[in-house]
């Protein structure tokens, strides 16, 4: 006994499949993002197909050489964004033919991609709307210029108009990547989403300040486009939201961090950039689809203001998050994320626990723990804009008639007078607080500015 019975049901097994035509197709998924509907075949193996459109109704058609599809995949198809819906049929012999239904005309793009550790080979529509012409995009980037260091002379009257500060919230991942995996299923794509949906409201609430989100659902943003979309917002700041993912499951902690070109600053930080740069891998871009405007903006010396706001920002959220979390490291991380290369505005990307560890997991889905860290990001956001009221905000404004303070990392009582254009003693005499012990978060009042006599 032995080798030849098994050979023999190999081969029937072959020639069952080589008949109704080789390729299965097991599954149909479907993300409709703002920008586009994405349709994701799954595939048994790498497909040859072609694609067209056709009108009265608006329909796309890819046929698809000797394949079938599983009857489960073909009794459950997606629907939603521009697709209405999506049916199968034999065609030619051994052919499989794919008729997806358009709500309106769209263009289609097409790309193969090859299996990943998530999935397997994957032929994947991107369906435009035809009627949204694709947005202008700007060039070149201007380059980010720090306002004016605390203490410098208040500027009156406000030389623009009061515009709104406008924060870019970028959740990490979506749509077919949905980053780490914790052990009780968790996706960081949706957790990520949670703590940035909540940004968005409190951002919302607060005078001076305008959100915008670069992906708003479930579905896959490219890193560059994620760029493009903060610069399009015109972003002031650029929040990019994730949590963290190790093979030891101990590791806990929030950690923020700022790019950096030149290197990591550990290890650890070049392990984590590369699996977050990976992003686009798993989330699936097309490589000939070539978004090379921010790709070519290679990084300067003209990036320096931008890159130490970055700091900036970073150590203040850090700050505050520290009241929320344990910090997995003390300090604001370097390391080398693609989403962190704007130029021209100051970008973090906060890893706000750890998914793979039990504790943070349960922790990073309850929605409790995603308001608190909202909230911090918030306080940190808020104290950096305090610390460097862009000339022209309606924040700098109304920072300056609230009269209010909000205690930041690294602040010194002589720093927030200046600030204030006040002194020490005034700013103590308001608040009882001692120089010694500033407890960061805490708000402080800003008494009037003593008129000087003429
Ligand atoms: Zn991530």
């Amino acid at each position: 006994m032995g080798l030849l019975p098994s050979v023999l049901a190999v081969a029937l097994l072959f020639s069952h499949w080589a008949v109704a035509g080789s390729l299965l197709v097991t599954e149909v998924r479907l993300w409709a993002g703002p920008e586009s509907t994405r349709v994701v075949l799954d595939l048994s193996e790498s497909v040859d197909y072609s694609i067209f459109t056709l009108q009265n109704p608006e329909r796309i058609v890819v046929d698809l050489d000797s394949a079938k599809i599983s009857p489960i995949a073909n009794q459950s198809m997606p629907t939603g964004g521009l697709v209405s819906g999506i049916r199968t049929g034999p065609r030619d012999g051994d052919g499989l033919r794919v008729v997806i239904d358009l709500t309106e005309t769209a263009r289609p793009s097409s790309f193969k991609l090859k299996p990943n550790e998530l999935y397997g080979h994957r032929l994947v529509l991107d369906l435009k709307s035809s009627v949204i012409a694709s947005a202008p995009i700007k060039s070149p980037p201007p380059v980010y210029t720090p306002p004016a260091a605390p203490g410098a002379p208040i500027q009156v009257p406000a030389p623009r108009t009061n515009r709104n500060l406008v924060v870019a919230i970028d959740a990490g991942h979506g749509g077919e990547d949905p980053g780490a995996i914790g052990s009780r299923g968790t996706r960081e794509k949706d957790v990520v989403l949670a703590v940035s949906r909540q940004l968005e409201k409190l951002i919302r609430d607060e005078p001076g300040l305008d959100p915008v989100m670069i992906r708003s659902g479930d579905y896959y943003v490219s890193l560059h486009r994620r760029m493009q979309l903060a610069r399009q917002a015109n972003a002031d700041l650029f929040v990019s939201v994730h949590a963290n993912s190790f093979s030891s499951k101990s590791a806990h902690g929030t950690a923020v961090y700022v790019l950096s070109k030149r290197g990591a600053s550990s290890e650890s930080a070049r392990w984590l950039a590369e699996q977050e740069n990976a992003s686009d891998l798993v989330g699936g871009v097309s490589l000939d689809d070539k978004e090379d405007v921010l790709a070519s903006v290679l990084l300067d010396l003209s990036q320096a203001a931008t890159m130490e706001a970055s700091m900036d920002l970073g150590g203040q959220i850090l700050g505050s998050l520290g009241s929320v979390n344990r910090l997995h490291k003390g300090n604001v991380q370097q390391a080398n994320f693609v989403v962190l290369r704007s130029p021209d505005i100051p970008s973090i990307l906060i890893e706000t626990a750890f998914i793979s560890n039990p504790k943070e997991e349960k922790q990073l889905r309850s929605p409790a723990f995603q308001r608190k860290l909202s909230r911090a990001i918030l306080v940190g956001v808020k104290g950096f804009f305090a610390a460097n009221p862009p000339p022209g905000s309606a924040f700098a404004q109304l920072n300056r008639q609230r009269r209010q303070h909000v205690i930041q990392n690294g602040d010194t009582l002589s720093r927030i007078a200046s600030q204030y254009g006040v002194t020490v003693k005034q700013i103590q005499a308001a608040n009882s607080v001692s120089a010694k012990r500033l407890l960061v978060g805490k708000i402080l009042k800003i008494p009037p500015q003593l008129t000087a006599a003429r």
